[in-house]
């Protein structure tokens, strides 16, 4: 194993670490977390065995021995909430080629598969190992999405820049872990710069978390200010305000990238 994919194994563990950590603590949040870190401990496996075997850039090719390993992260799935457990039951039992598709098809961008949880948490360990390699994944980029891979942004991250004036926002890629910098007054997915158009929400009992919505395109995402303390893993974070999420879609916003709770 090459010590960048041992940096990918080391950082998957510490995400599940620090899920288990925030657990106890978070009431309603308690049980998406316990399986947040399960699901940590699956693509740290799973990445252990891509990293066994020869690393392609291109879906094409990995989507086979990325298959043959996705067992025990489906296996978990099972073990979660009703709906997501009803899917990982039918792709257990899907036959090759439509497993590969439902791959491809979610690679691709394609709108309808937008919301498929598992592809996403079977191809993130792929794509981070990619990443610690700084070789960057085939793919058609689109607008709106992660410099590097193509991943849509599941969380923002705020923080006092001490060396320049105020905050950084940062946008975090839910595919390949990486980061990249976002002006703080635009919308994330339609671009929307108007301040009067782009309200933002929180509630005294997370007072790190924010929804930062659009009345454009009605869509937001869900931020974690790391300058009051600068622990947080912001897509571990983010699962313990699960309750503004719920907030936010009774209000008719759609987070522009689900975060590891599917909401
Ligand atoms: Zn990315
Ligand atoms: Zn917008």
């Amino acid at each position: 194993m090459t010590p960048a994919s041992a940096d990918v194994l080391s950082g998957l563990a510490k995400r599940a670490e620090r899920a288990e950590l925030l657990a106890p603590q978070a009431a309603a949040a308690e049980a998406p977390l316990r399986f947040a870190a399960g699901l940590y401990r699956a693509q740290r496996e799973l990445a252990r065995a891509l990293a066994s075997g020869p690393l392609s850039a291109d879906l094409d090719e990995q989507a086979g021995p990325l298959l043959a390993s996705a067992e025990p992260l489906l296996r978990h799935a099972v073990s979660g909430p009703p709906q997501l457990a009803e899917e990982a039951r039918t792709r257990l039992q899907d036959d090759a080629q439509t497993a590969r598709t439902r791959l491809l098809v979610y690679w691709s961008g394609d709108p309808e598969a937008r919301g498929d949880y598992l592809s996403r948490a079977l191809l993130k360990p792929w794509v981070e190992l990619l990443a610690a390699e700084r070789r960057r994944p085939v793919r058609d980029r689109r607008e709106g999405t992660c410099p590097f891979c193509g991943g849509l942004p599941w969380v923002s991250a705020r923080r006092i820049m001490p060396e320049s004036h105020g905050a950084q926002r940062l946008l975090h890629c839910a595919l390949c872990a990486g980061q990249w910098d976002f002006p703080r007054i635009r919308c994330a997915s339609c671009g929307e710069a108007d301040p009067d158009l782009l309200p933002s929400f929180q509630d005294e009992k997370h007072p790190a978390a924010r929804i930062e919505a659009c009345d454009t395109c009605k869509r937001y995402v869900k931020s974690i200010d790391l300058s009051l303390d600068a622990r947080p893993i912001p897509e571990v974070d983010d699962l313990v305000s699960l309750a503004l999420d719920l907030w936010a879609a009774d209000q008719g916003y759609q987070r522009i990238e689900p975060g590891l709770a599917g909401i």
